[in-house]
């Protein structure tokens, strides 16, 4: 894999206040890769100062080895996609797609035929002449997204650019957004805090908070391996037992009265020691199920029916534990206030970072 782009310690400052801190980050080229983090972690910050509107406090910015920190954004051959709609609302499509192709002094005959080229890409072929307010907001968006690509950026930056639309648009356009950026091969960088959106279309995924890098990795390892509370806390359901040593001598806790044996304690627990276990929704079973080593008793708060799942809040008295299970036609789900048995394999308690 070559490398496309590199963010070497990153700082940017408004004022007192630092909101980029001293971040490093490598991207190939024609990776797709997400900066995903909750509001104000930063992410827009990096994506302006890679697209030259934001100048760095300090540090570098370099594409395939060349020192681009100090350049005028319209040096930068970036194609930008922002959150608002954000084409120019008194120009039709096709205008609008050959706005950077007219700056750029392109032909006539050039700007028409890659105007119609892009409009095929992203499913609009025939729109030349509509304009914004004739169209949806997820229509505007793939105009958006054309106008960004027509002149052939060497890289793409996009910055929510799904937030503005409702549920089912944003997961079919974010598919189509990956699709044509395969198709391209373009090194494009994604700004979200949508956490499932981020792990759905990524290569990888960067996890930011509060200016700082958590995580980087591929979504499978993101989700399965968090490397910091914070990325296994933002980045998925995760249910915490707030549980109690019982005995070191036999590995034991006690979780809302219940002893539980696990496979190890952290080092240095004594008996009464406070311990907080953390465990994904999926990787618990109601009933009993072979390779379980724990067993708990609870008691069901609440079940949601969504088709394909059912997520069940279930009670151990305390400590309420979120649990998605698998639809199975012949078998009616549990229902509030059944006593359940829950299975877990201790291999599955995650054990945190700081
Ligand atoms: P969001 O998802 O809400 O856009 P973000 O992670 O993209 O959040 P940034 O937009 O990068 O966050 O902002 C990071 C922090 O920097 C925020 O606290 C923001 O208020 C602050 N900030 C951004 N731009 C400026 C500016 N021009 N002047 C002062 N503060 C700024």
């Amino acid at each position: 894999m070559t490398e496309f782009l590199r963010i070497e310690n990153l700082v940017k400052s408004f004022g007192a206040t630092t909101v980029v801190k001293s971040v490093n980050l490598s991207f190939n080229a024609g990776e797709f890769v997400t900066l995903l983090g909750p509001s104000g972690c930063g992410k827009t910050t990096i994506l302006r100062m890679v697209a030259g509107f934001e100048r760095p406090t300090s540090g570098s910015i370099t594409v395939e080895g060349r020192d681009i920190t100090d350049l005028a954004p319209n040096q930068r051959q970036i194609g930008m996609v922002f959150q608002a709609y954000a084409l120019f609302p008194n120009m039709n499509v096709g205008d609008n797609i050959g706005f950077g192709l007219k700056i750029a002094g392109k032909s006539r005959d050039e700007i028409k035929s890659r105007t119609e080229e892009m409009l095929k890409l992203i499913g609009l072929p025939g729109y030349e002449k509509r304009y914004p307010y004739e169209m949806s907001g997820g229509q505007q968006q793939r105009v958006a997204l054309a106008r960004a690509i027509a002149p052939r950026p060497r890289m793409l930056l996009l910055d929510e650019p799904l937030s503005a639309l409702d549920a089912k648009i944003r997961v079919s356009l974010r598919e189509e957004i990956r699709a044509i950026q395969r198709e391209l091969g373009i090194t494009t960088l994604f700004v979200t805090h949508d956490q499932e959106e981020a792990l759905s279309i990524s290569d990888r995924v960067v996890v930011m908070n509060a200016g700082n890098v958590e995580q980087v990795g591929e979504p499978f390892e993101i989700y399965n391996k968090p490397a910091t509370r914070f990325v296994a806390q933002f980045v998925g359901t995760l249910n915490t037992i707030e549980a109690t040593v019982a005995s070191t001598a036999d590995n034991t806790v006690s979780i809302d009265g219940q002893i539980v044996k696990l496979s190890a304690l952290p080092a240095g627990a004594s008996n009464g020691n406070p311990i907080a276990l953390t465990l994904r929704p999926e990787v618990m079973t109601v009933g009993t199920r072979p390779d379980a080593d724990i067993t708990l008793n609870g008691t069901v708060e609440e079940a949601h029916f969504l088709g394909s799942v059912i997520r069940l809040s279930i009670s151990l008295g305390r400590t309420v534990l979120n649990i998605d299970t698998f639809n199975d036609q012949r078998t009616a789900p549990p229902a509030r206030g059944d006593h359940v048995k829950i299975s877990i394999a201790s291999k599955d308690l995650l054990i945190l970072g700081a």
